[in-house]
């Protein structure tokens, strides 16, 4: 019997590995919501409507309805990646850039409202392992099992560190870890579907498990 799987938590705590290891085991699909919110800020830099000293709200409500978001399986990679307007922009959301403005974009409710409809819509099939930060408050309330990750500013800001330079990307340790405490900050305090952990949420604090341990304890509440 397949079940909705949310799993939330902080940024960089390693939610969308674990979500994509529990699809591929459990034959899910799996879908990253935070890669929404990504290609929506994309959308909003190359379209100048958001910069280090202006961000034009009103312009992005405004133009919502242009943004087409669709996802499409890779098999290769064994999830679905995401696309803008038709373009495959999987690997430009991933920039620091982006991630810089990515919170604020996230904090306006006509975004979050046009979003989490699509995410509705994508979970309405059983089998669907979404990962973000208002998953399992907002998105899928009755989900049968929800995960909350935590794991310390420091440790989560290394892993994404090596990420990105792995990626060929020219960023300091400082930059990340800036970023990463920064949009915990924007994404728990914002009015608008705050980050925290549904009261029936399982926390897990990964700080100090490997990535098979952590796999391991979310297949076996995957399981129950
Ligand atoms: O998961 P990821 O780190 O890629 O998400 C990028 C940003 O998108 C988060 O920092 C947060 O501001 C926003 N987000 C959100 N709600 C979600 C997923 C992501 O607000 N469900």
């Amino acid at each position: 019997n397949k079940i909705t799987i949310a799993i939330d938590g902080y940024s960089s705590t390693g939610k969308s590995t674990v979500a994509k290891q529990i699809a591929k085991e459990l034959g899910y699909v799996y879908v990253d919501s935070g890669a929404m919110y990504r290609a929506v800020t994309l959308y909003a830099i190359q379209n100048g409507l958001i910069s280090d000293d202006d961000f034009n709200k009103e312009a992005l409500i405004y133009q919502l309805d242009k943004i087409e978001l669709t996802f499409q399986f890779n098999k290769d990679l064994g999830y679905a990646e995401v696309y803008l307007n038709g373009e495959n922009v999987e690997s430009k959301i991933r920039t620091l850039e982006v991630s810089g403005f990515v919170s604020n974009v996230a904090a306006v409710p006509e975004v979050r409202q046009k979003l989490v409809a699509i995410q509705k819509k994508l979970g309405e099939d059983k089998g669907v392992v979404m990962d973000g930060r208002d998953i399992g408050t907002v998105v899928f309330p009755n989900a049968a099992l929800k995960i909350f990750m935590t794991a310390s500013a420091e440790k989560r800001a290394k892993r994404r560190y090596k990420e990105l330079l792995e990626r060929g990307d020219k960023i300091t340790y400082e930059d990340v870890l800036k970023n990463v405490t920064e949009r915990d900050h924007i994404d728990t305090n914002r009015k608008d579907s705050p980050l925290i952990k549904a009261e029936d949420a399982i926390e897990i604090d990964n700080s100090d498990l490997s990535l098979d341990e952590q796999f391991e304890k979310v297949l076996q509440l995957a399981k129950i």
